[in-house]
């Protein structure tokens, strides 16, 4: 009994397993929810794409600009608002109109 104890094979996850990867390098170990999250695209010293997960909401992450509370307000309070006709949802209106001229424009010429 004794004797067998020590030739008894290692059962994987029964130990203390330290895992062989670069610790600096943990891409698996990473929750689900932040692996499959999109990227940060800031470029980083070494000219690659930072490659973070952003933050929500945001293209960066939130090394590059992501954090909450960072760049500029929205709207008047912001330093480049000269008339409204810029703002977000001016533009996206403009979008929704020059789409539905394009679709009836489509259907008028197919019929
Ligand atoms: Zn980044």
């Amino acid at each position: 009994m004794r004797a067998n104890h020590g030739d008894a094979q290692p059962v994987n996850g029964g130990g203390h397993m330290k895992s062989e990867a670069n610790p600096m390098h943990q891409t698996t170990q990473e929750p689900l929810r932040l692996r499959l999250a999109p990227r940060c695209g800031a470029r980083t010293r070494s000219g690659r794409p930072c490659s973070s997960p952003a933050v929500k909401g945001k293209p960066r992450c939130r090394m590059h600009g992501g954090s909450r509370g960072s760049g500029a307000p929205k709207g008047t309070r912001n330093g480049s608002y000269k008339h409204g006709a810029f703002t977000c949802e001016a533009i996206a209106e403009r979008r929704e109109l020059r789409d539905l001229v394009r679709d009836v424009r489509t259907l008028l010429r197919d019929t």
